[in-house]
């Protein structure tokens, strides 16, 4: 393809991609597809020659989108929301075409220098303190592991990377029973071992209740176990539950322990002056990850990671093959060293855009609104007889169940719920997602989609409830 032909495809392209935005809600939300489906129509080798863009974009239209799943369409309720937004599809527009490596300063001057500013903001716009430093990872897994990592390390004295796990490194990391699963994949990447992962009992709130932290930090080390790292979380996946961040901070000081604040999720509602009260005491806090990728309009991926001790986390990942040393190395970041992959893509170019268009007002006012929306929800749902809410509701996910009195068993409601979902689901009108509460089957209702109004979350509702409802009247 010659760039004559590329100006052409990719007007086309735009125009599309405009048409798609304002008419995404006219797709089903789940595709109806069965496993197989889509690869079957695939030819199963590539192709000996050259095809043409027409013919590549016209399976794309055919193939690929009725097996897609539209996270920006207005019924999509389920898990937590990936959001972009026009100037973050321009960013990546963009980011493409320059094509550029940004694992150390000389790679891309601007795009360090962007990356440092833009976490200075979020920092700002956060409330967080001043001595955390940022940089862009891929994923809060990511995030997460790097900071067990650099607990490891700094407890250490930085030599499990140079000998390995000795007899005396007994580690324990802490998180709640609500603790999300990458917790636990990462504790089994970093070494420590998932039986050495333990999870602390939660209050009617589902938030980790600081005594028995305490109390598992004090029994491990009366056993000969090394508390290295308590993990909080800031909105939990199942329910946005919010961990006392103060209290666990002050009892990972009294311990020596790191604390890492997960706020995949949730972070992003710090930027309301109002809703600061679920980071209060994170100045303790040792590091801090939040996603723009998922409430903050920046598509998929771009994960902020904050850290109180820059030194710790690049003494933890640094690398100087005689290939990568630089001039400037003592006077810039590279970023190479503040993570795993040493290939990074230019993720701050989309934050700049979004953070720049919206203005943190505009920010504020989207976040807000999501709020309003969740707490509308929970009103509602309150109010209507047969269904019942199964978790506070701080923000903008509401966990609910149908539960008609007719069913005379636990069992039996999970049950009924298990199939309200299923029907909901295959309706491609609105796809939400179950999680367990108090090994409850519930459904959960996220209202935070980038253009989201409180009409969509209205008309979801009243789906919802009527499937929800007349599969109850069945049984
Ligand atoms: C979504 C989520 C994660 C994982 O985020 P990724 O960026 O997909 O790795 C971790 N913790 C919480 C609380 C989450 O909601």
């Amino acid at each position: 393809m010659n760039t004559h032909e590329f100006r052409t495809h990719a007007h086309e392209l735009a125009d599309w991609m405009a048409d798609y935005l304002e008419r995404v809600g006219e797709y089903p939300v789940t595709p109806p597809v069965r496993p197989g489906d889509i690869k079957k129509q695939l030819p199963v080798a590539a192709p000996e020659n050259p095809e043409s863009f027409a013919s590549i974009f016209q399976d794309f239209r055919e193939v690929i989108l009725p097996g897609m799943t539209h996270w920006q369409h207005p019924g999509f309720f389920a898990y937590f929301p990936a959001n972009n937004s026009e100037p973050s599809i321009l960013a990546e527009m963009l980011t493409a075409t320059l094509g550029a490596q940004c694992m150390v300063w000389l790679s891309s001057p601007a795009a360090e220098e962007l990356e440092e500013r833009m976490m200075e903001w979020l920092r700002d716009m956060l409330g967080l303190p001043g001595p955390f430093t940022g940089v862009i990872q891929d994923t809060a897994s990511s995030s997460t592991l790097v900071a067990i990592l650099t607990a490891r390390e700094h407890r250490s004295g930085y030599e499990i990377n140079r000998r390995g796990f000795g007899p005396a490194d007994r580690f324990r990391v802490y998180t709640s029973t609500q603790g999300h699963s990458s917790i636990d994949k990462d504790v089994k990447i970093a070494g420590i071992g998932i039986e050495n992962l333990v999870k602390v009992e939660v209050d009617e709130t589902f938030a980790m209740i600081p005594s028995r932290l305490e109390m598992a930090i004090q029994e491990d080390i009366t056993e000969g176990f090394v508390p290295l790292c308590v993990i909080s979380t800031i909105g939990t996946t199942s329910s946005t539950a919010i961990d006392p961040i103060g209290e666990i901070s002050r009892i990972c000081r009294k311990y020596s322990v790191w604390h890492h604040v997960d706020a995949s999720y949730a972070g992003t509602a710090l930027i309301l002056p109002e809703i600061r009260w679920m980071s209060d005491g994170v100045e303790g806090a040792d590091s801090f990850v939040f996603n723009p990728h998922k409430w903050m309009f920046t598509n998929f991926d771009c994960s902020a990671y904050f850290v109180k001790d820059k030194q710790a986390l690049i003494n933890t990942f640094s690398i100087l093959p005689e290939y990568l040393k630089t001039p400037e190395d003592k006077l810039v970041n590279n970023y190479r060293d503040w993570g795993i992959p040493l290939g990074r893509r230019f993720r701050a170019l989309k934050l700049w855009f979004v953070i720049r268009t919206y203005g943190i007002s505009g920010l504020q006012e989207k976040i807000r609104s999501h709020i309003q929306y969740g707490q509308w929800l929970k009103q509602e749902m309150h109010n209507t007889p047969g269904v019942e809410l199964m978790a506070p509701v701080p923000l903008n996910l509401v966990c609910f169940r149908f539960n008609s009195n007719k069913q005379t068993t636990e069992k039996e409601v999970d049950a009924t719920n298990a199939r309200i979902l299923e029907a909901l689901n295959r309706s491609g009108k609105v796809f939400l997602t179950q999680t367990k509460l108090n090994h409850k089957v519930v459904l959960r209702f996220v209202a935070g989609q980038t253009h989201t109004s409180l009409e969509d979350i209205q008309n979801g509702w009243r789906f919802i409830y009527e499937t929800g409802r007349s599969m109850c009247n069945e049984q």
